[in-house]
């Protein structure tokens, strides 16, 4: 496919290059307006294209997996084409969407619920499933309604089910509802949570696409992921790829939240500066960018990065590792000076104890000990050697775990004793004064 010359670096993403056309919800969601709007535009020619085309297009535009990990989206397709010994093929979508700090999937759910039902169609045939299930967050009400009408009438236009879209090719979509575990978004619980048992990651390998869903292959995506796929076959992956900068392509949705002026969801290039994205889409940190202490870039399990570190650093995922984070949901979380960041933290901290499914040693009692700890900083218990310690039990987490809500509890502290570490000290040596020795002191 033939690609448009790439936008001049620095000018804002115009219209005409965003993928998402109803973000806000300016306009009708439904299958008329959509279909105004570009969805389900040239969708047969698209399935008879067949499914090398289809993944060919998704590895040349570079597209990486939008749910936090960032696995080259056409490379996953393409583990399916394998013989399957009989067994169906599946294509799951996640759509639970409980990062703290992420709401992108459901906007797209909310005001663009036919990019997905149509994504479902093109990744389904991709990988030669027969039916998708899209789990979806149980407190996402209404946006289960709108993807519910939005696929009852993807029927009724005969462009999902039997011969869909008149392609000779057959797809069901299928929509189940989670229950509230923020664990349940981790694929393999997910899988199982489906299969109608307890939400526990399983250990991989062996990868959903040797062994998912019913035992079966399946391919499980995040939902701007597979929202994103319809436009890249229609436009081309060279499109596509034309954004942004080797080995992290295309235009992504972001979330700002925290202490700007204008928190905001948009689409913008990838690789945008931080500094940029918050300024221009997000009118600014309050009181002004000195007023700024630090921000938590990819959601909170991405660690935090300081001031200096923000003023330079690009949005994408080789630039957060470089500066020890990483891109996760590109969920974006300000926090100005007025933030007790300690606190902040510990906040996060409670949240993962609270949704560990328990079942692996480091994960249940090292997040458990984490948050006993950081606690006593707050409450001025602490002694000054608990923050190795803490450094300590985080790095006994880190990659010890079955999944990666270990890892997501370990970096924020690790975030916090990086950058913060005289934050931590001064604390304890102010409460000292103010208080006499801390309890932790007193007994050794
Ligand atoms: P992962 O790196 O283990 O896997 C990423 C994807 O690639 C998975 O689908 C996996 O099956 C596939 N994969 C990886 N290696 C493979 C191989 N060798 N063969 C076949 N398939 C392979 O990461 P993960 O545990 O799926 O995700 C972790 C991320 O999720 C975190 O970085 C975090 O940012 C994010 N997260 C997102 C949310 C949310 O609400 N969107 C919530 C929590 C965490
Ligand atoms: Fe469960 Fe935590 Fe282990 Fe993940 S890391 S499987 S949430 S105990």
């Amino acid at each position: 496919t033939q690609a448009p010359p790439a936008k001049t670096r620095g000018s804002p993403l115009s219209d005409c290059d965003r993928v998402f056309t109803n973000l806000y919800g300016r306009h009708d969601w439904r299958l008329k307006a959509a279909m105004c709007r570009g969805d389900w535009y040239m969708t047969k020619a698209i399935l008879q294209k067949g499914s090398d085309w289809i993944v060919n297009e998704l590895k040349v535009s570079g597209l990486r997996g939008r749910g936090g990990a960032g696995f080259p989206t056409g490379m996953k397709w393409s583990f399916m084409n394998k013989p399957s010994d009989g067994r169906p093929k599946y294509l799951v979508i996640n759509a639970d969407e409980g990062e703290p700090g992420t709401c992108k999937d459901r906007e797209i759910m909310r005001h663009d619920p036919h990019k997905l039902v149509e994504g479902a169609l093109i990744a389904g045939r991709a990988i030669g499933a027969q039916a998708a299930y899209i789990y979806i967050r149980g407190e996402f009400y209404n946006e289960a309604s709108n993807l519910q009408v939005a696929i009852a009438e993807a029927y009724q236009a005969g462009l999902i089910g039997k011969n869909a879209c008149g392609s000779g090719y057959d797809f069901d979509v299928f929509v189940h509802r989670g229950a509230g575990a923020y664990i349940c978004g981790e694929e393999t619980a997910l899988i199982e949570s489906i299969e109608g048992k307890q939400g526990k990651p399983r250990l991989k390998p062996p990868f959903p696409a040797d062994v998912g869903l019913f035992g079966c292959p399946t391919t499980v995506n995040n939902v701007e992921t597979i929202a994103t796929s319809p436009t890249i076959c229609r436009r081309g992956g060279a499109w596509f790829a034309s954004f942004g900068r080797p080995r992290n392509h295309g235009t992504k949705l972001y979330n700002i939240s925290g202490h700007v002026n204008t928190p905001c969801t948009v689409e913008e290039e990838m690789s945008i500066p931080l500094k940029e994205l918050i300024e221009r889409h997000a009118g600014g940190v309050i009181g002004g960018w000195d007023n700024l202490l630090a921000v938590i870039p990819g959601g909170s399990s991405t660690p935090l990065i300081p001031k200096d570190v923000c003023e330079t650093v690009l949005m994408d995922f080789d630039a957060l590792v470089a500066a020890q984070s990483s891109f996760g949901t590109a969920a974006i979380i300000v926090m100005d000076k007025s933030t007790d960041i300690v606190k902040a933290i510990a906040r996060l901290i409670m949240f993962y104890k609270h949704e560990s499914c328990g079942q692996c040693t480091p994960c249940r009692e090292g997040v458990s000990w984490m948050n006993k700890i950081i606690y006593r900083f707050i409450d001025g218990n602490a002694s000054p050697k608990e923050i190795d310690m803490l450094w300590e039990i985080s790095k006994q987490i880190e990659g010890h775990t079955i999944c990666a809500l270990g890892d997501g509890a370990a970096w924020p502290v690790q975030g916090l004793i990086r950058h913060f570490r005289p934050e931590l000290e001064r604390r304890m040596a102010q409460y000292a004064c103010t208080y006499g020795p801390s309890k932790a002191e007193r007994l050794h």
